[in-house]
């Protein structure tokens, strides 16, 4: 589970965030490109777009799902 309190630099405000436990396997930035994408040399992704849309939304809790180290916080 992720968790806030390791939420990293760089992600938007609000509810979706990456935490530091993130290994940069590029899931969430494929499932859900408009929200998430790679940063500081593909070391890790964040969170660069809160969902604006139902859409959007699904895709980052698919992305949330799918994170293999559950590195994808949602404070909603
Ligand atoms: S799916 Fe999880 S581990 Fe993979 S890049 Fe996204 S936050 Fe990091």
């Amino acid at each position: 589970m992720a968790d806030s309190t390791s939420r990293l630099p760089g992600n938007e405000s609000g509810d979706f965030y990456v935490d530091s436990t993130c290994i940069a396997c590029v899931t969430c930035v494929t499932v859900a490109p408009e929200c998430f994408s790679m940063k500081n040399s593909n070391e890790h992704s964040i969170v660069y777009k809160q969902p604006s849309n139902e859409e959007e939304y699904s895709l980052c809790i698919e992305a949330l799902e799918l994170c293999p180290v559950s590195a994808i916080g949602d404070d909603g």
